[in-house]
C-alpha cells in the first residue's frame, strides 16, 4: 500500500493543530473522509438534488438511481444476498434501535432473555435496557477475561432455551478485540435465538460476508469508514425484516394510506426508510465503499496491524502505562492508561502538539468499570496513518507523562 498516494486523498490531513502538524489518531471514533466523498457532495448539489422515489422527472430519476446505486454498493460490500434487505439508517446507533423497537418490540416478552456482552458500546446496551423496562425481558452478559477476550464457555453456559436474541459487536471500540461471531452465530442459531452483530468498527477494517458469518442482523456507521455522518446500515435477512412490523410511519414506507380501510405498508426496504432520507449521505456513502474497494481492505487492515504493532511496541517502553485489550485477536485500537497521570489530561496535552487521540470511557463504561478504571487513553489507526505519526505520537505521550509526573 502506497500510504503517501492514499494520504493525498484526505486534504484535512495537510492542517496544523497549535502551530503543529496534525497526527489524528482517533479514528474509531470518526475517521477522515477523502476527496472522492467531499466531491460526491458537491456533484450531488450541483447537478442532481432531488426528492428520491417520487418524482417522475430527470433530476428525480438520477437522484433516485444513485441512492440505490448505494444500496447495491453496500449490499456487495457486506455480501448480503439481496439489495432489500440493506436499510440506511441514520447510523448504527439508529439500526440497532430499529432491531429492538421492530423486532424486539414484537418478539420479546417476559420470561425471554437477550444476551450482551461487557464489551458493548452503549448503543447496544441502552437500547435493550429501555426495552426490557416496557417489555419485562432479561438482560444477561457475556463476561470478559483479562485480555478483553469474551468468555465462550460462559456464553455457552448462558445460552438457553430462553435465549431469543444474541447483540454484540464484531470489533470492540474500546479494545480492539476482534469477536469469534461467527461461531457465536452458530451457537445463537443452535439454541434458536437470532444474533444481531454491531459491525461500527469491523467494517473499517475487516472483509465482512454476513452470510458465511450467519449475522441475522448487522449495522455499521458511515462515518467510520471514511464515509460521512448521518448515514449508517442495517442488514437484516429479508425472511425477518418482512415479518417485522414497521418502526416510523411516513412517507415513502407505505403501499396507501385510508382512513377507513388498514393502511398498508411498503415491500422492505422502503419499510423501514420512512420519510425523505440522507440522500447525498447515501451517495457518498457509496463512494467512501468505492474508495475502500480501491486501496482494498486486506491491504488497509495489514498496513493498520503493522500501525498498531509499531505503537504497541512503542508505548511498552514507558514506566506504568498498562495497555487494556491484550486479545491475540485485535483491530487498530490501542487502549491504555498511565499511572500517575490522567487520561483526560495526557488527552489535552498531547493535543497541543498537535496528537488527536480520544480520552474517556468510549461510550464504554461497563467495559472499563470491568477493568477498574472510569477512563483510558485510545489512540485508532487508520489507512492513511504512517509509522512516522506512530513515532511522533510515542515521543508525544512521553513528554506529557513528563510534565504530568
Ligand atoms: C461508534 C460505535 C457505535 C455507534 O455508532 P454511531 O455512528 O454513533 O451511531 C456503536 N458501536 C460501536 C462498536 C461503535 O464503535
Amino acid at each position: 500500500m502506497d500510504v503517501a498516494r492514499v494520504r493525498q486523498d484526505f486534504p484535512i490531513l495537510e492542517r496544523e493543530v497549535h502551530g503543529k502538524p496534525l497526527v489524528y489518531l482517533d479514528n474509531a471514533a470518526t475517521s477522515q473522509t477523502p476527496l472522492a466523498v467531499i466531491e460526491a457532495f458537491d456533484d450531488y448539489y450541483r447537478r442532481i438534488n432531488a426528492n428520491i422515489h417520487r418524482g417522475l422527472h430527470t433530476l428525480a430519476d438520477e437522484a433516485t438511481a444513485a441512492y440505490e446505486g448505494s444500496r447495491e454498493i453496500v449490499r456487495d460490500f457486506l455480501n448480503a444476498a439481496e439489495t432489500r434487505e440493506i436499510i440506511f439508517t441514520r447510523g448504527t446507533t439508529e439500526a440497532l434501535n430499529l432491531v429492538a423497537q421492530s423486532w424486539g418490540r414484537a418478539n420479546l416478552g417476559p420470561g425471554d432473555e437477550v444476551l450482551i456482552s461487557n464489551l458493548e458500546h452503549h448503543s447496544n446496551i441502552v437500547p435493550w435496557q429501555l426495552l426490557a423496562a416496557e417489555r419485562g425481558f432479561i438482560i444477561k452478559v457475556i463476561p470478559v477475561d483479562e485480555r478483553g477476550v469474551l468468555d465462550m464457555d460462559a456464553y455457552r453456559d448462558l445460552l438457553g432455551e430462553r435465549t431469543r436474541l444474541v447483540a454484540v459487536n464484531h470489533v470492540s471500540n474500546a479494545l480492539g478485540t476482534i469477536n469469534p461471531v461467527q461461531e457465536m452465530a452458530r451457537l445463537a442459531h443452535e439454541h434458536g435465538a437470532l444474533i444481531l452483530i454491531d459491525g461500527a468498527q469491523a467494517a473499517p477494517h475487516l472483509e465482512i460476508d454476513v452470510q458465511a458469518i450467519g449475522a441475522d442482523f448487522y449495522a455499521f456507521s458511515g462515518h467510520k469508514v471514511y464515509g460521512p455522518t448521518g448515514v449508517g446500515v442495517l442488514y437484516g435477512r429479508a425472511d425477518l425484516l418482512e415479518a417485522m412490523p414497521p418502526w416510523q410511519g411516513g412517507g415513502e414506507m407505505i403501499a396507501t394510506v385510508s382512513f377507513d380501510v388498514p393502511t398498508t405498508f411498503a415491500a422492505i426496504p422502503h419499510k423501514f426508510e420512512a420519510g425523505t432520507p440522507a440522500v447525498a449521505e447515501v451517495i457518498a456513502l457509496g463512494c467512501a465503499i468505492r474508495w475502500i474497494h480501491e486501496i482494498g481492505l486486506k491491504h488497509i487492515s495489514a498496513w493498520e496491524e503493522r500501525l498498531l504493532e509499531h505503537a504497541t511496541e512503542g508505548v511498552s517502553n514507558i514506566e506504568g502505562l498498562r495497555i487494556l485489550g491484550t486479545s491475540p485477536d485485535k483491530a487498530g485500537v490501542l487502549s491504555f492508561v498511565v499511572e500517575g497521570a490522567h487520561s483526560q489530561d495526557i488527552g489535552l496535552l498531547i493535543d497541543q502538539l498537535g496528537v488527536a487521540i480520544r480520552t474517556g470511557h468510549h461510550c464504554a463504561q461497563p467495559l472499563l468499570h470491568r477493568f477498574g478504571v472510569e477512563a483510558t487513553c485510545r489512540a485508532s489507526f487508520a489507512a492513511y496513518n504512517t509509522p512516522e505519526e506512530v513515532d511522533i505520537f510515542v515521543e508525544a505521550l512521553q513528554r506529557v507523562i513528563g510534565m504530568l509526573r
